[in-house]
């Protein structure tokens, strides 16, 4: 496997980052995941801005030659994925310091940029038949909005749901349901398709949109307003959303059934038009 690190492509075997890394340290960097279908690249103009907002909000500057469309697409052309359903996995972090220390170097180091594609089986058992959820306390810190690569609290939250018979976690906090551990919160009721707001408790999901933009252009109602446990658990249909699953039905939380333990219709509608959107408009 070829990957991209600090501006050369190499087999991964050779690709080493110092153990000063400030990724490793501290971990002081971004990430952003990108699907692509047949070596088309989903909804890679979003990812970029994402990354790029994370960046200015990090103050991590990478150059003005990075682009990760392009390393992307050559990722793709020199593993032989072309033709294959893969992720793209793009981390960047503030770089090596000479010393260990909370503070920024000094003498600013160079970023460190580690692009990778690999092959990707989708989930689609779980999208037909949904998967089951529990709720736990979001003890994340209050810039869920930064796709950053501290996920300890998310990687605690989804063993616990593995351990427990879910699949997936859902962080609760002050009485909303926020989203999953590495996904977006949808419900629907009476026929409206309700998300959280975009908030510093969220990460501004780029499935999250695709699916707000789908819901508005087949006559769908949407709102955007906090999932308080009672709306939650009172939900039609529930789903969560991200960049490898897409769009997955949750047919039980905490053991208890959603909409008669099957994914529900509008659901259903949502995930047809999605896989009609990718097929179109990659
Ligand atoms: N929330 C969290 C916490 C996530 O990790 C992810 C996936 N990275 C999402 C939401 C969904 O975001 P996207 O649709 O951009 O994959």
């Amino acid at each position: 496997m070829v990957v991209y690190l600090n501006g050369k492509f190499l087999a991964k075997a050779q690709a080493a980052i110092s153990v000063d890394d400030r990724g490793f340290l501290f971990a002081d960097g971004l990430y952003e995941v990108v699907r692509s279908y047949g070596g088309r690249l989903f909804q890679i103009d979003a990812h970029v801005r994402r990354m790029r907002d994370g960046l200015h909000a990090l103050r991590i500057s990478v150059p003005e030659s990075f682009n990760l469309t392009a390393i992307a697409r050559e990722l793709l052309k020199q593993n032989d994925l072309e033709k294959s359903e893969t992720t793209i996995y793009c981390q960047i972090t503030r770089g090596a310091a000479p010393s260990r220390a909370h503070a920024f170097p000094a003498t600013p180091v160079a970023p460190t940029i580690y692009v990778a594609a690999s092959p990707f089986i989708p989930p689609d058992e779980k999208r037909k038949t949904g998967i089951a959820a529990v709720t736990v306390p979001d003890v994340r810190w209050s810039r869920c909005d930064l796709k950053t690569v501290g996920l300890l609290a998310n990687c605690l939250a989804k063993q616990h749901a593995l351990e427990s018979g879910a699949d997936e976690a859902v962080f609760v906090r002050d009485g909303v349901a926020l989203e999953g551990s590495s996904c977006n919160l949808f419900i629907v009721k009476e026929e409206t398709v309700v998300t959280n707001p975009k908030t510093n408790y969220i990460l501004p999901g780029i499935t999250r949109q695709v699916v707000l933009d789908l819901c508005r252009s087949l006559g769908i109602e949407t709102r955007e307003a906090p999932l308080f446990i009672d709306l939650l658990k009172a939900a039609d249909e529930v789903f969560v959303t991200h960049t490898t699953g897409e769009i997955v039905p949750v047919v039980r939380i905490n053991a208890r059934e959603v909409a008669g333990g099957l994914p529900g219709p509008i659901t259903r509608r949502l995930q047809a038009a999605f896989t009609e959107n990718v097929r179109n408009n990659p």
